[in-house]
């Protein structure tokens, strides 16, 4: 997943990679715009100010998933958007937490922006709805490079904050769906919904964006489709598990969940399709051990070895090795 990015810093355990095509959108942006601004660099400043906002959003998701107990250590800035590499505990909410924390930094975002415009462009006029909506949309070049800036950055935040909310999946609005979803029908039915509302809405995405010929949002609906039918993919599994019966000793480390019963391994060496946790992480046909063997927690997505699950093992008489 961090292939072709750039490893641009470390912050409070987090490391921010940067995806190479955001170079491409730069280019692009940096020849395409007309001249709004007097000088090259205020169009430069814009699309950090642009990466800033993406960022501080994925550190709202990050946080928020520590704070419940979570895991999250990767940060990637996509030309599509950021994303924040989280794995919250396997909890409804737990997950809204860490999703809703993302768009609500917008939401903070808008007064503090909102204030730093109005009081460099305007600061003897009275801040109304309407004077606002006028000189946000229509701001005069007498306001200068600056005051230009400024409204282009409360209008970054609010679009953003606007399209992660639509609610279809793999955006924000799709993922808080399918938390509040989780808390009547369970994870896996609500996930099937969120993504069926996701495929709907990103192919009248798409449709739209075909039809008024806006290539970079097409290529957006392309992916937002893609993760929308992984996300279906996964709905399947989710319902097909949740029939399973857990081992209820051996426990993902990550979200604490347990493992389901059943042979889903096929040991490397003979083949032998086997239950992991049942036969103590090894082969019961060959003996081979899997204790430092990397697994991926069906439910929370992350990956930790074998050991790590038994680590919360205590005696489990059903559960002994039949050797
Ligand atoms: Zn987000
Ligand atoms: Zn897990
Ligand atoms: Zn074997």
């Amino acid at each position: 997943m961090r292939t072709g990015s750039i490893r641009l810093f470390k912050i409070f355990g987090i490391t921010v990679y940067l995806h190479i095509s955001w170079f491409l959108i730069l280019l692009f942006e940096m020849s395409s715009r007309g001249h709004y601004y007097s000088s090259e660099i205020w169009q430069f400043l814009e699309i950090v100010a642009l990466f800033g906002i993406v960022l501080i959003h994925e550190f709202g998701h990050a946080l928020a998933c520590r704070s419940v107990g979570g895991s999250a250590d990767t940060i990637i800035l996509w030309p599509f958007g950021g994303f924040a590499y989280v794995s919250p505990p396997w909890r409804p909410g737990a997950m809204l937490w860490s999703i809703v924390a993302g768009p609500l930094v917008n939401v903070i975002l808008i007064p503090v922006t909102v204030g730093i415009f109005w009081l460099t462009v305007a600061p003897h006029v009275a801040l109304t709805p309407h004077n606002f909506l006028d000189l946000l949309l229509n701001t005069p070049a007498t306001a200068g490079n600056l005051g230009r800036f400024l409204s282009r950055v409360v209008l970054i935040n609010i679009v953003l904050l606007i399209f992660n909310m639509l609610p279809v999946y793999p955006l924000d609005g799709g993922k808080i769906l399918w938390s509040l979803l989780w808390f009547v029908t369970g994870e896996g039915l609500a996930l099937r919904i969120a993504s069926v509302v996701g495929l709907l809405g990103s192919g009248l995405l798409a449709w739209w964006a075909f039809n008024s010929g806006q290539i970079y949002l097409m290529a957006v609906s392309a992916f937002l489709i893609f993760e929308a039918v992984n996300a279906y993919r996964q709905s399947t599994r989710l319902m097909m598990m949740s029939k399973i019966p857990r081992h209820s000793q051996y426990r993902c480390p990550n979200c604490d969940q347990g493992a389901r019963v059943g042979a889903f391994w096929t040991c490397a060496n003979c083949s032998t399709h086997f239950d992991m946790f049942a036969s103590h992480g090894q082969c019961p046909n060959c003996h081979a051990s899997f204790m430092n063997t990397e697994i991926r927690c069906p439910e929370c997505r992350a990956v930790s070895p074998v050991s790590h699950w038994f680590a919360a093992a205590t005696v489990d008489p059903i559960d002994q090795p039949k050797s």
